[in-house]
C-alpha cells in the first residue's frame, strides 16, 4: 500500500524495491515466462476480435447497470438470496459485519476478493471476528500483515524461503522450502478453519442478471469450500461485475485465464444460483447474501472518458507486461489495485492523495493497452488522471512555465539556439556534453547527453531541399524538436532516402514540438495549443502524407491530436484529416514508396545490426517488422535481440523523474543487444537514440546507435 506523501519520498521507496535482488529476479522470470505463455494460450484464437467483443458487451452492460442490478436482485431474491447495495466501502463493511452479528458468527473464512481488499474488509472485521484468508497467497500476506502485490498472485514478491520462515513461525515447527511441502502445510492448517467457520466470504467474477447467479474463477478450490461449508455465505462484488447473461460471462471466461496466467481455463469455475442446502444451517438451507459495492462506480459509468475502466475483468495482465511493475513490484506500483489499472482505480476508489505520485510512474510504453482483456486505453487514461490531479491541485510553476514556453514556438526555438551558444565550453567533440549541468549529476549520470546541433534542420532545409523531379507524392515533413535541434543529420538522411523514392517534400517552418512532453507532465491544455499550431503549420489539405521519423511524435500526432482538438470547432475536423495522413518513416519508405532490396547496394555488410522497436512505433502505431525488413533489405546483417520491443527507459520526462528506473530499463536493453554481438543498433525514434547512445557511451559499449534513416541513406545505390 502506498504511503508516500510526495514524489521524492515515493521515488525513494521505488529505489528500495530496485535494490531488492530477489524481487527483481522473480519479476524478470515471471515477466519473461508470462509473455511466452500468453502467446501460446491465445495461439488458436482471434485474440483481438475476442477483446473487441468483450469491450463491446461490457460497454453495453455498463450503460445499464441500474437495470441489471434490479434484474439480478429480483432473480436472486426469488432464489432465497438477500441482495444489498453499498454506496461506499465503509457501508459494505458495515453490512457484512451486521450479517455476521445477526447470525452469531465467530469465525469467517474468506476466498480471494480484490473488492474486499478495496474496502479493507479484514481490517473492519478483525476486531470482532476471527477472519482467515484461504487463498494461499492471500493467507501468506494476511499472516505478514501486507497487501497484495499482484491482483492474481498476491504474494508474488516473496521467496519460498520467506514463506518457509513464516510457516515455521505460524506452525511452531521448522518447515522446508520445498514448494509442494509448503502448500501441504497451508492445506493442513486451513482445513480446520473451513470446518469451524460460521461464515464464508467470497468475491464474484460475474453477477449474472438473467439468473441472479454469481460466478467464481479460481485455481485452488478454496472458494468452493468457503462458499459451501459455512452456514452463511456473503459474496462481495463491484457493480461492474453485473453482466446480462451467462453468454456474456462465458465470453469473458475465454480471455480471463489466458490473459491472467496463460492458462486455457482455471482449475475451478463455480456458478452459484440461490441459497443452497447446508447441513449445518438452521432449516437445512444456507443463508446467502450478495453485497454489491458502488464506491464511485455509478459515477464512473456516467463519465464519457472513464466508463471504459469498468470493463476491467481484473486479469492482472496490465501489470504482467508493465516494465515499471517488473522493476518495482506491486507494492510500489499501486495502492491496493496495482499495475496500469491500479494507477487509475486508485484515484477513483482511494482518492487523489493516494494517486498523485503513482500516476507519474508510468513510462507510457503502451504494453498494458496491447494486452488488456477489455481493450481499455490505459496509458491515455493514466495521463488523463495526472492531468485531472494537476487541475484539482493547481499546476506546478515549472510545468506551467514549460507549457507556456513550448507553445511560444519562436521563444522556444530562440532559447534552444541560445543554449547552443552556452554549451560551447562543455562539448567533447563527439556530439556529447563533456560535463553535465549540475542538475544532471549523480542519478542522472547514467547516460551521456547530446549537444545541441550547430545548425538545426530548419536552417539546413533550403540547402538540402531536393529539386522536384518525377514527383510522386506531396509530403509534409514533421521533425519534432529533438530531430530539428539535436539530430538534424537524421532528418537529412531521411530526406535523401525519400528523395530516392521520388517524394516531393516540404518542411513548414511554423511547426513546433509535438506536445507529448507536455501531456506526459499533465499539461493537457498547453498540449492542445501546440497541437493546433502544428495542424495549422502542416495543413493536411496540402499533403498526401505527413511523415515523421520520430515514433513518439507520430503516435502523438495520430492518436492524441484528434482528441486534444475535439472541442475546437475550427480545428477538430482538420485535426482528424491531419491525423489520417500521419505516417512513420519506415512504413512510408517501405509500404508507400516501395523502397526495397533493389534500391540498395548489393554488397552485404557483415557488421551485425540489432534493432530497438520503439514503444510508440510497435504498439502506438502497430508497425511491427517493417523496419527489420528494411534493415535486411538494405544488406545489413540483422540480428534480433531478446525483448526487442520492450521499452528502453527513455519516456521523455519519465527519465527525469525516475532516473533510477530509466537506468535499469536502459541497461537491460543494452545487455540484450550486447548478447547478440551487434556493433550497430538502429531504431526509429530520436528519443530512443538519445537514451541508447548516451547509455552505450557511459558504459563504454562498442556499439554505434543510429536512426534507421542514417543507415538506409548510406546503403542506397
Ligand atoms: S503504459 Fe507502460 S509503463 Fe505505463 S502502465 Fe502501461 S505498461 Fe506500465
Ligand atoms: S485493465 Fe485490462 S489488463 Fe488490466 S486487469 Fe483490467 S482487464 Fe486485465
Amino acid at each position: 500500500m502506498q504511503k508516500s506523501t510526495n514524489l521524492s519520498e515515493y521515488r525513494k521507496s521505488c529505489q528500495e524495491a530496485l535494490g531488492d535482488d530477489f524481487l527483481r529476479e522473480a519479476m524478470d522470470k515471471f515477466a519473461t515466462a508470462y509473455r511466452a505463455n500468453r502467446v501460446n494460450a491465445f495461439a488458436d484464437m482471434h485474440e483481438k476480435e475476442l477483446i473487441a467483443e468483450i469491450a463491446e458487451s461490457k460497454d453495453a452492460a455498463i450503460a445499464r447497470l441500474p437495470e441489471l442490478f434490479e434484474q439480478f436482485r429480483a432473480k436472486a431474491e426469488a432464489a432465497g438470496v438477500k441482495v444489498h447495495l453499498a454506496r461506499t466501502a465503509g457501508e459494505a463493511n458495515e453490512i457484512i459485519a451486521r450479517i455476521a452479528r445477526d447470525n452469531g458468527v465467530k469465525k469467517i473464512v474468506k476466498s480471494k476478493s480484490m473488492t474486499a481488499e478495496e474496502t479493507l474488509l479484514n481490517h473492519a472485521l478483525e476486531d470482532e471476528f476471527e477472519v482467515v484468508e484461504t487463498d494461499l497467497g492471500e493467507w501468506i500476506i494476511q499472516l505478514r500483515h501486507e497487501g497484495p502485490s499482484h491482483m492474481v498472485m498476491p504474494a508474488i514478491h516473496l521467496s519460498r524461503h520467506q514463506v518457509r520462515d513464516l510457516f515455521s513461525e505460524v506452525t511452531g515447527q521448522q518447515q522446508e522450502s520445498d514448494i509442494q511441502k509448503l502448500v501441504k502445510v497451508a492445506r493442513r492448517e486451513l482445513r480446520r478453519h473451513y470446518a469451524e467457520a460460521d461464515m464464508g466470504i467470497s468475491g464474484a467474477n460475474f453477477a449474472i442478471a438473467e439468473t441472479g447467479s454469481i460466478g467464481l474463477v479460481t485455481n485452488e478450490g478454496n472458494a468452493r469450500l468457503v462458499t459451501t461449508l459455512p452456514r452463511v455465505h456473503v459474496a462481495l462484488c463491484g457493480l461492474d461485475k453485473l453482466t446480462p447473461s451467462i453468454h456474456d460471462a462465458l465470453r469473458v471466461l475465454k480471455a480471463l485465464p489466458r490473459n491472467a496466467t496463460g492458462q486455457a481455463l482455471t482449475s475451478y469455475v463455480t456458478w452459484i444460483t440461490g441459497a443452497n442446502e447446508c447441513a449445518t444451517a438452521e432449516g437445512g438451507r444456507k443463508e446467502m447474501h450478495v453485497v454489491f459495492l458502488d464506491n464511485g462506480r455509478s459515477a464512473m459509468a456516467e463519465d464519457p472518458d472513464f466508463a471504459q475502466v469498468l470493463r476491467c475483468v481484473r486479469c492482472g495482465a496490465c501489470a504482467n507486461v508493465c516494465p515499471v511493475y517488473r522493476l518495482v513490484g506491486g507494492h510500489k506500483m499501486g495502492h491496493i489495485y496495482i499495475g496500469a489499472i491500479g494507477l487509475i482505480l486508485t484515484y477513483f476508489f482511494h482518492g487523489r492523495d493516494k494517486a498523485r505520485n503513482l500516476v507519474q510512474n508510468c513510462i507510457n510504453c503502451g504494453a498494458c493497452k496491447e494486452v488488456c482483456a477489455a481493450g481499455i486505453d490505459l496509458p491515455r487514461l493514466i495521463k488523463e488522471i495526472h492531468s485531472r490531479i494537476l487541475d484539482e491541485d493547481g499546476h506546478p510553476t515549472y510545468s506551467d512555465l514549460l507549457g507556456k514556453l513550448m507553445k511560444n514556438r519562436k521563444l522556444f526555438h530562440t532559447l534552444l539556439r541560445t543554449a547552443k551558444l552556452g554549451q560551447a565550453p562543455l562539448k567533447d567533440g563527439e556530439g556529447f556534453l563533456r560535463h553535465l549541468p549540475l542538475m544532471f549529476f549523480k542519478e542522472h549520470n547514467y547516460r551521456a547527453l547530446p549537444t545541441i546541433a550547430e545548425k538545426p534542420f530548419r536552417d539546413m532545409w533550403k540547402e538540402i531541399e531536393p529539386k522536384l523531379t518525377g514527383t510522386k507524392l506531396r509530403v509534409g515533413l514533421f521533425a519534432g524538436c529533438v530531430q530539428d535541434f539535436v539530430y538534424p543529420e537524421q532528418m537529412a538522411a531521411a530526406v535523401k532516402v525519400m528523395d530516392h523514392g521520388k517524394a516531393h517534400m516540404d518542411f513548414p517552418m511554423e511547426q513546433s514540438c509535438c506536445g507529448l512532453p507536455l501531456q506526459m507532465m499533465g499539461e493537457t491544455a498547453h498540449a492542445a495549443e501546440v497541437a493546433a499550431q502544428n495542424v495549422a503549420a502542416l495543413d493536411p489539405a496540402r499533403y498526401d502524407y505527413i511523415v515523421t521519423l520520430c515514433a513518439s511524435c507520430a503516435s502523438q500526432l495520430k492518436h492524441s491530436y484528434p482528441r486534444l482538438l475535439a472541442d475546437d470547432p475550427a480545428m477538430s475536423l482538420k485535426a482528424k484529416q491531419f491525423a489520417d495522413k500521419v505516417i512513420d518513416f519506415s512504413s512510408f519508405v517501405r509500404d508507400v514508396l516501395g523502397i526495397g532490396a533493389d534500391d540498395f547496394q548489393n554488397v552485404a555488410v557483415t557488421t551485425k545490426t540489432a534493432y530497438h522497436a520503439p514503444c510508440h512505433l510497435c504498439r502506438g502505431l502497430g508497425v511491427v517488422g517493417t523496419s527489420q525488413e528494411l534493415i535486411s533489405d538494405s544488406g545489413l546483417d540483422y540480428v534480433k535481440a531478446d525483448e526487442e520491443d520492450v521499452c528502453c527507459g527513455f519516456g521523455g520526462t519519465f527519465s527525469m523523474k525516475f532516473p533510477e528506473e530509466s537506468k535499469e530499463l536502459l541497461n537491460k536493453k543494452l545487455d540484450n543487444v550486447a548478447k547478440t554481438g551487434a556493433k550497430q543498433l538502429l531504431t526509429d525514434c530520436p528519443g530512443c537514440v538519445m537514451q541508447l547512445r548516451g547509455g552505450a557511451r557511459r558504459r563504454g559499449d562498442d556499439l554505434q546507435v543510429r536512426h534507421i534513416a542514417e543507415a538506409l541513406a548510406e546503403r542506397l545505390k
